[in-house]
């Protein structure tokens, strides 16, 4: 599918449900209002669009959330896309996880053809991660990387950068991650959603960090792509690569190949913008497939350049009033 900018549309994330055993100081507030649970697409209803966006084109199927793996039955939905792979368009389906519950989940995935995730670890440090997650044990978390490892999946963590909070210590999670086969990408902070705080504080800009990162490691910028918005480096010490996102900094939005469907079936053309199409109507209504089929072209086309993300000393207010949680990161 192309978008009116000439970008081939082939990747859509699925955020399976806005709910989060964790309440994340960059992502939720603590007393955070979920969406009724009535208004959430079935499974059912979840699978058939996404087989409808993969008949027009669609090939790498990114599940997110909130937190993917607290979605009841979710391994259902997995197997069920996966019996795709190889017979469709599809190619792919990975997720990004807290890692909270993966040591339980993670034989299934690997049973299913999941073969590489993304597992989100702010720091190493047990205290500094509760305080980070509010609820978060992260020690669960690492069981579930060395349950996922066992399995066969393929890792790289997600680690958001905070000022005055784990910068002081990215240096040594990139050693960690690098010395268990695992690469990194270093995320700078959105401006999405109310938090309790104030987001302006912690925000890191990850072009000028590199320069720190310089100090550590011998980095050689790469050509390694993975289709998403990073800039990678490899850091010769470790032979491990670096992902650096910074829609802040600097935007790859003349790259993006990606489109958001949330669970309540709305679809976000950009993940920093407002515009949306909802779907959920028309999945009630148990609409013709050609319809809906229609609706994911028109809204291909609807695609905007690029976000609108600014972090603004003078104007605390965040660029989207919805939280990273309800469209998945
Ligand atoms: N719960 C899962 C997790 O944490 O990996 C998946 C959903 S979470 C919204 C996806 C990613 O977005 C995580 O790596 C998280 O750290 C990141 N994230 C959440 N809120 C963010 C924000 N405001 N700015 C930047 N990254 C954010
Ligand atoms: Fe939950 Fe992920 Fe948001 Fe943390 S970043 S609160 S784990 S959805």
């Amino acid at each position: 599918m192309l978008d009116p900018f000439n970008r081939d549309i082939n990747y859509l994330r699925i955020s399976v449900t806005d709910r989060c055993d964790f309440r994340c100081v960059y992502c939720m507030s603590e007393n955070m209002t979920f969406l009724p649970k009535a208004n959430l697409l079935t499974l059912e209803e979840l699978y058939r669009l996404a087989s409808l966006f993969i008949e027009c084109g669609i090939r790498k199927i990114r599940l997110t959330g909130g937190e993917p793996l607290v979605r009841k039955n979710l391994i259902w939905l997995i197997e069920k896309l996966s019996q795709k792979i190889g017979k469709s368009n599809l190619e792919e389906i990975t997720m990004t996880t807290n890692g909270s519950q993966l040591a339980g989940f993670a034989t299934d995935l690997a049973n299913n053809k999941i073969k590489r995730i993304n597992i989100s670890i702010d720091t190493l440090d047990g205290e500094l991660f509760k305080k980070i997650t509010r609820w978060g044990d992260l020690s669960k978390v690492l069981d579930g990387v060395k349950a996922a490892q066992d399995a066969g999946i393929r890792i790289k963590i997600n680690t958001v950068a905070l000022k005055g909070i784990n910068d002081h210590e990215i240096p040594s999670i990139i050693r960690w991650a690098h010395s268990n086969g695992m690469d990194i990408t270093l995320i700078e902070t959105m401006p999405m959603g109310d938090i309790d705080g104030d987001r302006t504080e912690n925000y890191l800009p990850l072009m000028d960090y590199v320069k720190v990162l310089e100090k550590e490691f011998t980095l050689t910028g790469s050509d390694y792509h993975t289709g998403g918005p990073s800039r990678y480096y490899t850091a010769n010490e470790t032979g491990g690569k670096i992902g650096l996102i910074t829609p802040l900094s600097h935007n790859f939005c003349a790259d993006c190949n990606r489109v958001r469907v949330t669970c309540t079936g709305k679809m976000y053309m950009c993940l920093g913008q407002d515009d949306a199409v909802d779907f959920n109507k028309l999945m009630r209504d148990n609409a013709s497939d050609d319809s809906i089929i229609q609706l994911i072209h028109r809204s291909i086309s609807l695609k905007p350049k690029s976000h609108d993300f600014k972090i603004d000393k003078y104007n605390n207010t965040p660029a989207v009033a919805r939280h990273m949680s309800v469209t998945g990161g």
